[in-house]
């Protein structure tokens, strides 16, 4: 096009006042805020103008309304929004990690509709405590004598470390003065929280012995950090959390212990890896063990700091305890997460370990209608993974659904991606896979649908 050319179709872009008078765009600005409205026409006719220069046609008001409208029912709908994970990734956190069980959920949405005895004693009628009833239950399920719910285990790590070792000495492994992901690294809190760091051993190699010569006069704690994200493999040694609290025994130091995903279920009982425990650390004698609420808990996101009584009570009294304070919505879900536990109902009600422990032939059975409900397509064996930075490198037996079409695989992805409610596949070697394992079985209607809109069809 000739520059005069592009003048008279740039000109000829409807300006934003013009959309505004649109019977529809009118009638969206009569209903919301006038601003947005304003913001998204603008948008769009900063756009059209982008699209005119590079080449293409000045869109009428009807064409630019048309795109607002759209734009409006995309970006002003509830968020987060439902989707379904057929990627196989039990812990996805790009998806929002742990689904809540039916109680969690519940109790959760009882919190939030109305008030509650969140800090007031039904009893005496007087102000009461929004965390003694999570202590009492975080002892019961995991043995410790006490427990303490804050935001996340992040905050949890960064409130342990301030309350006990603020201005005196850490000593840490260099094989776990890590990174855990989303830029949290041992290293960095240790500084923030006021701590200095004192690194021992070397990246593959840690004994023991190196935590018992690093320990002086300044020494506050010990602290491991489990690898939750990674695993060293070959000439390897660190020692177990036991013989940390020997050395921390002799010298009056309590060992800290951030387990990160921190499971009270053996997952060995579902063919991995040993995760270990919270239960085991706290036998094992760890002072302060901390663990997210998120991962394979199976909870809300929240961490959890548990262990001896006179501790948990000094890390709750640190004035950053209140910046990091648990909400009400989400200490009610936590709570119906850790009765799951205490009831030993967690297998069956809680969603992530129902995936976890789905059956080889169940899913293989459901993978077998959703081929049918796709068309095309076919049932093959894989693998899931549990993610969420928890048995890293531990995968489960499946079976997939590989959809290979004309078209490529992002394509079709994308396809899903646009049902309602979107669905999220994983695409692998130009295949695009669907997983059962993490599609619980009350959305395989939904999944089915999808797939026979967006492909039963179009073979
Ligand atoms: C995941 C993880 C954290 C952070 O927990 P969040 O609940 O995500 O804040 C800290 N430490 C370890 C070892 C982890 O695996």
């Amino acid at each position: 096009m000739t520059s005069n050319g592009h003048n008279e179709q740039l000109r000829s872009i409807p300006s934003v006042d013009a959309v505004l008078r649109d019977t529809q765009i009118g009638a969206l600005a009569g209903a919301s805020s006038l601003t947005a409205i304003t913001r998204l026409v603008r948008e769009a006719t900063d756009g059209a103008r982008i699209a005119v220069l590079n080449g293409a046609e000045a869109p009428n008001v009807e064409q630019i309304a048309r795109v607002v409208m759209a734009r409006a029912e995309r970006t002003w709908s509830n968020w987060p929004g439902r989707v379904i994970n057929a990627t196989g990734v039990v812990l996805h956190t790009n998806l929002g990690r742990a689904p809540l069980s039916a109680n969690a959920v519940e109790a959760a949405g009882h919190a939030a509709a109305g008030y509650s005895d969140l800090e007031f004693d039904l009893e005496s009628g007087k102000r009461g405590s929004r965390n003694s009833r999570i202590s009492q239950l975080t002892a019961d399920v995991t043995g410790a004598e006490a427990g303490l719910a804050v935001n996340n285990n992040a905050s949890a790590v960064l409130l342990v470390l301030s309350s006990i070792a603020e201005g005196r000495e850490v000593i840490v492994s260099r094989g776990e003065a890590v990174e855990i992901g989303g830029g949290f690294r041992i290293p960095d809190v240790l500084s923030r929280s006021g701590a200095n760091l004192v690194e021992v051993g070397t990246t593959n190699r840690t004994y023991a012995s190196d935590y018992a010569a690093a320990i002086t006069d300044r020494t506050a704690a010990i602290l491991k950090v489990h690898p939750s994200n990674f695993f060293v493999q070959g000439f390897t040694h660190a020692p177990e959390l036991a013989e940390l609290v020997a050395v921390g025994r002799d010298h009056d130091i309590p060992v800290l212990n951030d387990l990160g995903s921190g499971t009270l279920l053996d997952t060995r009982r579902f063919g991995m890896e040993r995760e270990p425990t919270v239960q085991d650390s706290i036998t094992d004698g760890a002072a302060l063990t901390m663990f997210s609420g998120d991962k394979l808990l199976g909870g809300p996101q929240a961490g959890i700091v548990c262990g001896k009584q006179e501790l948990v009570d000094r890390v709750a009294r640190h004035p950053l305890a209140r910046a990091v304070r648990i909400d009400k919505m989400t200490l009610a879900a936590l709570s119906a997460t850790l009765l799951a536990y205490l009831r030993e109902n967690a297998e069956t009600e809680i969603p992530i370990w129902r995936m976890i422990s789905a059956s080889e032939k169940e899913i293989e059975a459901r993978a077998k209608c959703w081929l049918e409900a796709a068309g095309s397509g076919e049932v093959k064996p894989g693998r899931s993974t549990v993610g969420g930075g928890s048995l890293p490198g531990e995968t489960l037996p499946t079976s997939l659904l590989a959809i290979t079409r004309e078209r490529d695989a992002e394509n079709l992805a994308a396809n899903l991606r646009a049902e309602d409610p979107p669905v999220i596949a994983r695409i692998h070697e130009g295949e695009l896979l669907l997983d059962p394992r993490t599609v619980l079985p009350e959305e395989d209607e939904s999944l089915m649908a999808a797939l026979g809109h967006a492909f039963g069809n179009s073979v």
